[in-house]
């Protein structure tokens, strides 16, 4: 396929990243890679979408792949998976004979090895300069579900209207639905059976990335799972805690042992991201140590330093969070630090996925949560307008409209968005800032 076809079909269709960010797709194509990697490393502990995805639809995910390695005239497709994921690795080997480029690379059970810099190093030994994008070292990573809307892009002209989700944790049937965007995160729980706790909390995305949402939030492009814990587990009070305590914690018990650094994903690949100095500063004065301040912008924000590492449960991820976003707000562009080389104690600092779910206290919740891709009735969606990262799509529909499946309801706005279609037929009995409902 010519690079200017897909990219139009990716961007018509609606393909974005789908989980993180959202990135769109059409963007990530850049004639300048040699190596295409498909990341199917779900790290986050209840997540059970790409691995179950890529063992159905290992063909369609590999012709889309090949689609992109065409476009871009990259030489060869990774791969990246972990070796547990046993069916979707067969499944792969079983189609490999029809997509000669690529081949399969173990990557190791820990985490975060599906962020993105991670990855890359672990299948490539390619390392991400920090602030720059993969394509820097030559690589495009998309993961499995959005192979494998692009799959239905090219072949169907099929726009992105559905999200694979798992609904995990205190639920009593934890399953993987294929549900329609829009639709609210109460009815996915209903789906799921209930809830079983009386008192529960939920988090759209994982334990380590995922934040607080609530039942009334609908599905968006980018949501990978809801989890149902109960109100007062250790990963959900954490979530709840607040900025100025976590500040006045830090001052009186940060030991300044250094353990976050030590452990930090990024800080172990060569950048310049010292949690422990930031908990310095924000703790002594932030003025004091500026550079520990601007480096925030080079945090995964994966968690490890604040769910795993801190020996005295404090909150580096939150307040680094905190101070990245308020940088970007200022538009804060630092000039691109030098990359220092790989930590020669990497190897044994990788944190092990058995490990790092029995320290969250999620292991009584660690299930198959099987895919059902039953079709699935709603009376009605709530579509948001910004689903990804870019520019939110703009409102193509007035009140009252009656709209089909798949129809235009938000066209791609000016710089880098997508346009969102209608997942079902149906009337629009609402139009708001950032969404519009449509009933059934
Ligand atoms: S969240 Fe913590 S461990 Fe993860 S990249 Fe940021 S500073 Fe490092
Ligand atoms: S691990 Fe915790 S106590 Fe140790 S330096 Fe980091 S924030 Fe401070």
């Amino acid at each position: 396929m010519q690079f200017d076809a897909l990219s139009e079909i990716m961007r018509s269709c609606g393909v974005v990243g789908a989980g993180g960010a959202g990135f769109p797709s059409y963007a990530k194509l850049n004639k300048k890679a040699d190596t295409i990697i498909l990341n199917c490393a779900e790290c986050e502990p209840l997540f059970r979408v790409h691995r179950q995805l890529l063992a159905k639809y290992a063909f369609e995910i590999l012709t889309a792949l090949e689609h992109v390695r065409e476009a871009v005239s990259a030489e060869r497709i990774i791969i990246a998976v972990k070796p547990s994921y046993k069916d979707a690795i067969e499944a792969v080997r079983d189609k490999a004979s029809s997509f000669p480029h690529a081949s399969v690379h173990p990557l190791p059970e820990v985490y975060p090895a599906g962020d993105e810099v991670v990855t890359i190093y672990e299948a490539t030994g390619r390392v991400v300069p920090p602030g720059q994008l993969p394509i820097s070292v030559g690589c495009i990573v998309y993961n499995v579900e959005t192979m494998l809307n692009t799959y239905y892009a090219i072949t169907e002209n099929r726009p992105v209207t559905e999200k694979y989700v798992t609904v995990g944790g205190a639920v009593k049937n934890p399953a993987t639905f294929h549900v329609p965007l829009g639709m609210r995160f109460s009815e996915l729980i209903k789906l799921a059976g209930g809830e079983t706790e009386e008192n529960s909390a939920y988090l759209s995305g994982g334990a380590m990335t995922g934040r607080l949402a609530s039942l009334s939030e609908p599905v968006i492009k980018t949501t990978n799972a809801v989890l149902v814990l109960p109100e007062n587990h250790p990963v959900i009070v954490k979530r709840k805690s607040k900025t100025t305590l976590n500040i006045k914690r830090s001052m009186s018990s940060c030991c300044q042992c250094s353990t976050c650094t030590d452990l930090c994903p990024r800080h172990l690949l060569g950048h310049p991201i010292q949690p422990h100095l930031f908990m310095r500063a924000a703790s002594k004065g932030m003025e004091r140590d500026i550079k520990a301040v601007i480096n925030t912008l080079y945090c995964a924000q994966c968690g490890i330093c604040e769910m795993y590492a801190c020996p005295q449960g404090l909150a580096p991820k939150t307040l680094i969070g905190e101070c990245r976003d308020a940088l970007r707000r200022e538009g804060v562009k630092p000039e691109p630090p030098a990359l220092k080389p790989v930590n020669s104690m990497r190897p044994y600092r990788k944190v092990q996925m058995n490990r790092l779910i029995a320290r969250l206290g999620l292991t009584p919740y660690v299930v198959k949560a099987p895919l059902s891709e039953t079709p699935l009735n709603t009376k009605e969606l709530k579509i948001m307008l910004r689903q990804n990262i870019g520019v939110p799509a703009v409102c193509t529909v007035s009140k009252g409209e009656k709209v089909t499946a798949g129809q235009l309801i938000a066209k791609p706005a000016e710089g880098l968005s997508v346009g969102i279609c209608a997942p079902a037929g149906g009337t629009v009995t609402e139009i708001a800032k950032d969404y519009l409902v449509i009933k059934m």
